[in-house]
């Protein structure tokens, strides 16, 4: 196929197979929701540029390298599309006044996109599933954010996700232990890769980030933020762990987590695997209570998290997760010019009964539309030919089971389905 028909590099089709499992996927995270209280909102996918930049910081990888930006060439528009969605969800959130009468818990879910080297657990276009919590001081909706994780990894069978924790506290905070860092990185000034030294004085947080071997040691040694929280920060901090005690999440407190955006604060955390690789973050989030009047909006207090979907899904799978395959229940085998308008009458009549079913359509012999009938994956074919329809009959054949195939009046087809339907399944378990 000519490369300008190939999909764009990292950025993925979901085949049927894989398809299937997302949804059940989707299904499971949307009861898991519900049962939290949280509501889903849609955002557009693409916003005007200035949001990100304004929402996530300037100097952060997202809107230094990652974004997909582009000029409306009908109006000269700067837009974006959306790398994240908290700034999505909190500009809808203002614009629509929706804090008005108390805090909210909103969630959504869809494609996200980065112009990030492609690999395994990295791609351009990937998924995303955001819960945010307005208009909650915490550090109970903190806590309780991390426990509803620990309950979906769990509905989820996932293991081997592990917690890590920290607090960024608030600005006047961070801003002196920003002079403390960047005097002690100019002290190692000539150990600094060429990324480091970029970010030395316009965000030296980040070289905390930094996976560079040869950077570890002054890493290691460099002043801690913890140790710069006033009395209020680290009340939070400590309330939001003994909640996570009392509720048996274990954690581990990690000084060098400070996430890649600029507008958190106070608690962030991350939840990361070892069995993915080098992409072992599944899901990340914290606090973040200065966005909203970053943004122009009555200052609220909020916090929120998203997870990897790509990720998350290809855990689930390494750990065993399978699809549970809801097949098709018939069949429909048809031939000839009286037998296909019965045919169709039949496939509305099973479908106003609740039966799943797949009109065979273009034509063909009997044995070859067999052939598709047992592709199918079908529990039953329903034949129609010439003979039954003038009979007002069809012919019901058990594809998956042993048993005769045998004649019936088409009135009688739904009955004797469902019953035949229901002796297989208690003699195999769910279909
Ligand atoms: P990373 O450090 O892996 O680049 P991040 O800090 O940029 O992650 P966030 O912006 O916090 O990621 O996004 C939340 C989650 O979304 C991540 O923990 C990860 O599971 C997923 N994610 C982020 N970027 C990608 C991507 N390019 N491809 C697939 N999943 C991603
Ligand atoms: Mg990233």
């Amino acid at each position: 196929m000519s490369q300008t028909l190939q999909a764009i590099r990292g950025m993925n089709d979901i085949l049927p197979d894989e398809a299937e499992l997302w949804e059940q996927f989707e299904e499971t995270v949307r009861s898991w929701l519900h049962s939290y209280g949280y509501r889903p909102i849609r955002m557009p996918l693409v916003e005007p540029t200035p949001l990100f930049a304004r929402a996530i910081g300037a100097v952060t990888d997202i809107v230094e390298k990652e974004m997909y930006s582009f000029t409306d060439s009908l109006n000269g528009e700067q837009l974006t599309l959306r790398p994240e969605g908290t700034a999505g969800c909190v500009r809808a959130v203002m614009q629509h006044n929706l804090l008005y009468d108390g805090p909210k818990r909103l969630w959504y879910q869809g494609p996200m996109f980065r112009h990030e080297r492609p690999q395994k657990g990295r791609y351009r276009q990937f998924h995303q599933i955001g819960v945010e919590a307005l208009g909650l001081v915490g550090p109970d909706i903190d806590a309780e954010q991390i426990a509803m994780c620990q309950r979906l990894w769990d509905d989820l069978g996932l293991q081997d996700i592990r917690l890590e924790l920290n607090s960024l506290g608030q600005v006047e905070e961070r801003q002196q232990h920003r002079s403390a860092l960047i005097a002690h990185f100019e002290k190692h000034a000539d150990q600094l890769d060429a990324d480091a030294q970029r970010r030395l004085h316009s965000n030296p947080l980040r070289i905390l980030d930094s996976k560079n071997p040869a950077m570890q040691e002054i890493v290691e040694a460099a002043p801690r933020l913890i140790d710069y929280l006033g009395e209020q920060s680290l009340q939070h901090f400590a309330g939001v762990q003994s909640l996570l005690k009392e509720l048996n999440i274990p954690y581990r407190i990690n000084p060098r987590l400070v996430r890649g955006l600029d507008y958190y604060n106070l608690t962030v955390f991350e939840w990361v695997t070892d069995s993915l690789g080098a992409q072992g973050t599944v899901c990340a989030g914290g606090r973040y209570d200065g966005l909203i009047a970053q943004l122009g909006g009555k200052p609220a207090p909020a916090c929120g998290f998203a997870m990897g979907v790509e990720r998350l899904l290809a855990l689930w799978q390494a750990q065993g997760g399978q699809l549970e395959t809801v097949g098709l229940d018939v069949y429909l085998v048809q031939q000839g010019a009286a037998a296909q308008s019965l045919a169709f009458r039949v496939a509305e009549g099973l479908r106003d009964n609740g039966y799943a079913v797949q009109l065979h359509c273009g034509g063909g012999s009997f044995k070859s539309q067999m052939k598709r009938a047992d592709a199918s994956g079908a529990s039953f074919a329903v034949i129609i030919g010439d003979d039954e329809a003038a009979a007002g009959e069809v012919s019901l054949k058990p594809l998956r089971s042993a048993g005769e195939q045998q004649r019936i009046s088409v009135d009688e087809l739904a009955d004797e389905l469902g019953e035949r339907l229901f002796a297989w399944e208690e003699e195999n378990g769910s279909l």
